[in-house]
């Protein structure tokens, strides 16, 4: 899916250079649920606005199917950032004074199709992350963990095959986060390549691989062992009230 060659983010220049991304060379294949974890500043979000053909390396290329993202032409792109992809990020990003339904479907607009055949997509989007009893409900009125989920399910409306997320659990407490983690464990079951960025440790081990950046470079790039399983966690949780939230995650 993707190739990434010595690829370099610079902000600024000479010597004051800041280099975000310092020559990281990597592939990316269909189905993989991969994590960017590190700490703040590490050049994490960076490398995903790169994957994301929201940003263009400073040197080095992003290969998209074969595709060297900084050679391709705007109309392409946007119809990659538009179809192609789908972003979560931390702040949900749902517009206030719609309901969940309606933020689904404001994400329909710029495609075909009938307000109604919309609608019913929006709905069954809605019911596919759990949330169709809160359709009506606006934003304000849903938890962190259910606004997130409208926003996944936002993010799914083009049926994207790879999803990108910077931080989609930086806002949530660990119970809530563990279920935000379970659908996107569903997503990849049923084959969407998933890639999330975070500094949370506890976020990785529910990934496929890992990869550790420190200071714009890739320290470490593994595969998780004892990948855990979310909803099993959600489940122990569920049966066991006394079990604290943390020994879970
Ligand atoms: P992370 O996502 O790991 O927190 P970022 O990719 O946001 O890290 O940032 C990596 C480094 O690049 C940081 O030092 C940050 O301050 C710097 N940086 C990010 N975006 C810009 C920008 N637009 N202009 C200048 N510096 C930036």
């Amino acid at each position: 899916m993707y190739e990434l060659h010595d690829v370099v983010k610079s902000y600024g220049q000479g010597a004051a250079a800041l280099h975000a991304v310092d020559g990281n060379s990597l592939s990316i294949n269909a189905g993989e649920f991969v994590v960017v974890e590190g700490p703040s500043g590490s050049g994490k979000s960076t490398l995903l606005q790169m994957l994301g053909a929201l940003d263009r390396p400073t040197a080095g290329s992003v290969l998209f199917e074969g595709n060297d993202l900084a050679l391709m032409p705007d109309r392409q792109l946007a119809a990659l950032r538009l179809r192609t992809f789908g972003f979560v990020f931390q702040q949900f990003n749902l517009v206030p004074t719609l309901t969940a339904v309606e933020n689904i479907e404001a994400a329909l607009a710029p495609l075909s199709g009938s307000r109604r055949k919309k609608h019913e997509r929006a709905m069954r989007l809605l019911n596919g992350v759990g949330l169709a009893d809160r359709a009506t409900h606006l934003p304000s009125q849903l938890s962190g963990g259910e606004q997130q989920r409208v926003a996944i399910a936002r993010a799914l409306v083009t049926e994207p095959t790879l999803l990108l997320a910077d931080e989609p659990t930086g806002n949530l407490d660990s119970r809530t986060t563990i279920e935000v983690m379970a659908l996107f464990q569903a997503l990849n079951e049923q084959g969407i390549t998933i890639v999330i960025v975070t500094h949370e440790p506890d976020v990785a081990q529910y990934a496929k691989r890992i990869i550790e950046m420190r200071d714009g470079r890739i320290l470490r790039d593994h595969p998780v062992m004892d990948r855990r399983d979310a909803a099993a966690d959600l489940a122990t949780l569920d049966t066991d009230p006394n079990d604290s939230l943390e020994n879970a995650a």
